[in-house]
């Protein structure tokens, strides 16, 4: 087998240097919570392929519903010739997303296009222009999603012109806003799109219930309820962007059901399909129903073989009980966090939900962001064999998203690891 050094050497050669890695060690194979590179050096895997791999890597059930479906069919396009998977995932997306109402599911490739496919249906329902986002959002990377994603390094820079009738305004930050109560950020907000922007003319507010890329903010409690409310009142389209925060990862099926919101629309991918590429918008039938027939769709979207996958991974996520097993995570690291915050002035603020949990690093005694601590932390993890993230707008915030199938041994290996490193 070739060599990581051989195999960087090849990529310098053939790939585009845009596209970044975080390791620069290459993989040959990963299983349950861990992840082992061609030199046969093994990682704790606290990235899960950012909130991809929630049922844990090549999961047993996964693995047989791909194969038996790559054996049977591989694509037939559900536009051209339809087959069961897509519309059982519909059925499943519709039940387990939060909401009583009437719901139905189109299905398409990445948590980009799911995003994009939310505006346009937003839009067509409403016929309403604007797009309300909030600071620290990422919501993609294609042309519309740039211009709802807030940071400009790396995702925006010299990638413009944006599209229009995108909307930015100020998030729950308790950190960093002087800890607003829900309420009075959720009033600040609407104030500012009842100004700038106009109730009337506002088809979409989306947001993250818990934001994944800008930094593992959590807004403070209230701050989603009351934003709801004005929308239900308003007219606007209520989307949650639950890509990172959805299946099972914050102790519950979604993150919005820890403050009892239901959301219109509903973005999902990243943990749908046990690491093949799906993405879905779910949501309510009046508005998904309103778009003409053509309206929506993809060669790919809802590949039969990402419908397998889809489905096996769902029915893991049900019998193992991953939405415990991420409150069980979260509360063994909550508190193997706290203790490190506790020792180290470094740690501003441990934060996050269930098994999707961070800490934002700065320097002692301030606010003022450390990003160089920040890497050097995540470096030496790495180099001693756990793999972490990082994230957040000023580059600050360390993120851990452990695989929900994480054995207890592995996840005290990689805290172990990652309190090490932080000494
Ligand atoms: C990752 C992510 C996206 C984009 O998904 P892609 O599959 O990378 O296009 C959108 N929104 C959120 C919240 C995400 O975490």
């Amino acid at each position: 087998m070739a060599s990581s050094d051989e195999l960087h050497k090849r990529r310098q050669a053939a790939v585009a240097r845009g596209v970044g890695s975080t390791v620069t060690s290459y993989v040959d194979r990963a299983a349950g919570g861990t992840i082992t590179d061609v030199e046969g050096r093994e990682w704790i895997d606290f990235a899960a392929g950012i909130a991809v791999s929630n049922v844990g890597n090549a999961a047993p059930r996964v693995v047989a519903a791909v194969r038996e479906q790559v054996e049977r069919f591989t694509h037939t396009c559900f536009m051209v010739a339809p087959y069961e998977s897509y519309v059982a995932v519909c059925e499943q997306l519709n039940a387990l997303t939060p909401g009583g109402f009437e719901k139905r599911s189109a299905l398409f490739n990445s948590g980009a296009e799911a995003v994009e496919n939310a505006v346009k249906i937003a839009r067509h329902a409403t016929g309403r222009p604007a797009v309300v986002v909030f600071d620290h959002a990422y919501h993609g990377r294609t042309n519309l999603t740039m211009a709802l994603t807030a940071k400009n390094m790396p995702y925006k820079h010299r990638f413009g012109p944006f599209a229009g009738e995108v909307y930015r305004v100020p998030m729950s930050y308790p950190l960093r806003d002087g800890g607003l109560d829900g309420a009075t950020a959720a009033a600040r907000a609407i104030e500012t799109v009842e100004k700038q922007v106009g109730a009337e003319n506002v088809a979409a507010l989306l947001i993250e219930p818990i934001q994944g890329e800008g930094g593992f903010v959590v807004p403070a409690p209230g701050f989603l309820p009351a934003l709801r409310e004005w929308a239900t009142a308003t007219g606007a389209v209520f989307v949650a962007d639950e890509i990172q925060t959805g299946f099972c990862r914050t102790g519950d099926w979604f993150a919005c059901e820890h403050e009892g919101v239901e959301p219109d629309l509903v973005t999902l991918a990243k943990g749908i399909a046990g690491g093949l590429p799906l993405a879905a918008v779910t949501g309510r039938a009046e508005l998904m129903d309103a778009v003409h027939v053509g309206g929506l769709g993809g060669t790919y979207g809802g590949n039969p073989v990402a419908c397998a996958a889809a489905l096996a991974s769902i029915e893991t996520m049900r019998e193992l009980d991953l939405a415990a097993a991420a409150r069980r995570i979260g509360s063994v690291m909550t508190s193997r966090l706290r203790a490190i915050a506790e020792r180290d002035p470094r740690v501003a603020e441990v934060r996050g939900r269930g098994a999707m949990l961070a800490v934002e690093i700065v320097r002692p005694g301030t606010l003022t962001p450390d990003p160089t601590a920040t890497a050097a932390v995540s470096a030496a993890c790495q180099a001693a064999g756990l793999l972490t993230l990082t994230c957040g707008t000023y580059g600050n915030v360390l993120r851990f998203l452990p695989p929900l199938v994480i054995s207890d041994d592995e996840l005290a290996r990689g805290l172990d690891i990652l309190d090490a490193a932080f000494a």
